[in-house]
């Protein structure tokens, strides 16, 4: 399965899943992919998700370091 961010002519941004790149390009050239905020069906592929496979695991982004002395002595250290 593949996520798509998927965008209207009215800059609506939605996510759509697909089982791969051509499920995409057909519902696209069939005209199937409405916004669900304004049905419009003029839908571009935004910015591609990269979340790929059931799981929505956005990864983490390292907690703000704490430490005044910077980085060095924080459990995150190397990581930000
Ligand atoms: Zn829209």
């Amino acid at each position: 399965m593949i996520l798509y961010s998927l965008r209207c002519s009215h800059d609506h941004q939605f996510d759509e899943w697909f089982s791969n790149s051509a499920e995409y390009d057909t519902r696209h050239a069939a005209g199937s992919l409405v916004c669900p905020q304004c049905g419009d069906t003029v839908v571009t592929k935004a910015i591609m998700a990269p979340n790929v496979g059931k799981a929505r695991s956005a990864p983490q982004p390292s907690p703000a370091c704490g430490t005044p002395m910077g980085c060095g002595g924080c459990a995150f250290a190397g990581q930000h």
